[in-house]
């Protein structure tokens, strides 16, 4: 592995509904950066807040010379939607992605580029004193484990975004054109040499959790199924399991009734809707997980943009507009799109 070197680190991070967590955000993460000995930019995408969240954030990139690039979405698109949006419009050799709730100290921001810089293609974090409640943290010590088992990358937080990220792999990323991604995942997918370092981690100040419990379920499904097809074979070997079961039963059933009468058979009707029950949840399960992919597929042949920009703010000195791709497609028109 060879020390890399680096010129500029871009921070990257989505923000939704964060107006009381932003002032300081912006002051913390802005002294954190000062320490670095490298330019740096911190771009900051607005993903459809409902609140003052988008405005303070052009406030931020508008000022004379300001470090902050306010990236603005017309709509919410989610977390991983949000940062692949700051990825595209980000020019850093190292790429740190970070929450905008506080929870990953922006302070740690130095000791990421100093392990980016000797050669890691990925950095990752372990939360050191996790603060989130037990309902938060067993799903996702589950999905930690699901991940290594089946990606074979041993990382043990894949919950924290507090990471860094070469360029190298930034491009692949943008590279990849499936609409449900899970970054941390799909970036270790390209990664050669990967490095986790323990960072603290905060309790959230203001407002509440983005995440509602179905958010949550859908955030692990494309977990999951951005990972491996392997469920979809687990489904046939199931499926498998569960006949041989059904023949095994069958039977026992005809057996006991030839030892035992046919009023035996009779007085198992029950035992028999059981198994059915426990069968049909079974088909049921493997219907759901075949539609959870089917969905995803008909989405990326939709091929709808993963996001779409409405506007960047740059600070001064002023730019030239840049080309703003959403998806491949790539637009010029500069009305509202590129300010300053
Ligand atoms: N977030 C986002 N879009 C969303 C949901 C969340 O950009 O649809 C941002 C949010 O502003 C925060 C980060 O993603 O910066 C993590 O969200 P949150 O803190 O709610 O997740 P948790 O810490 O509960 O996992
Ligand atoms: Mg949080």
């Amino acid at each position: 592995m060879r020390p890399y070197p680096i010129h500029c680190v871009s921070i990257v991070i989505p923000v939704y509904n964060e107006e009381d967590s932003l002032p300081e955000l912006l002051l913390r993460t802005q002294a954190a950066c000062q320490q670095l000995r490298h330019d740096y930019e911190i771009v900051l995408v607005d993903d459809g807040s409902r609140d003052a969240s988008a405005q303070l954030l052009e406030d931020a990139a508008l000022v004379e010379d300001s470090p902050f690039v306010a990236v603005i979405l017309n709509r919410n698109y989610g977390q991983h939607a949000a940062i692949m949006a700051g990825f595209e419009q980000c020019k850093g050799d190292v790429v740190i992605t970070l929450d905008a709730d506080l929870q990953n100290p922006p302070e740690e921001i130095p000791r990421l580029v100093a392990e980016a810089e000797k050669g890691y293609d990925v950095v990752g974090t372990v939360r050191g004193n996790r603060q989130d409640s037990a309902l938060r943290r067993y799903p996702s010590k589950l999905i930690n484990l699901a991940v290594q088992r089946s990606t074979g990358v041993a990382m043990s937080d894949y919950g924290c975004m507090l990471r860094a990220y070469r360029r190298t792999i930034i491009d692949a990323m943008l590279a990849c054109r499936e609409r449900s991604t899970f970054i941390p995942i799909l970036a270790n997918s390209f990664a050669r040499h990967t490095t986790e370092i323990t960072v603290a981690h905060a309790e959230r100040e203001h407002g509440d959790s983005k995440y509602s419990p179905m958010r949550l379920i859908n955030l692990m499904f494309d977990l999951i199924t951005c990972m491996t097809t392997t469920p979809l074979r687990l489904l046939s070997i199931v499926g498998f399991a569960m006949a041989g079961l059904g023949v095994l039963f069958a039977a026992a059933l005809i057996v006991m009734r030839l030892a035992f009468g046919a009023g035996w058979a009779g007085d198992g009707l029950f035992v028999l809707f059981a198994v059915l029950f426990v069968f049909t949840g079974g088909q049921f399960i493997g219907m759901g997980l075949l539609g959870e992919y089917l969905g995803r597929m008909y989405s990326d042949v939709r091929a709808r943009p993963r996001f779409f920009i409405e506007k960047v703010l740059r600070g001064h000195p002023a730019t030239p507009a840049p080309a703003i791709t959403v998806d491949g497609l790539t637009s010029n028109s500069t009305s509202d799109q590129v300010l300053s």
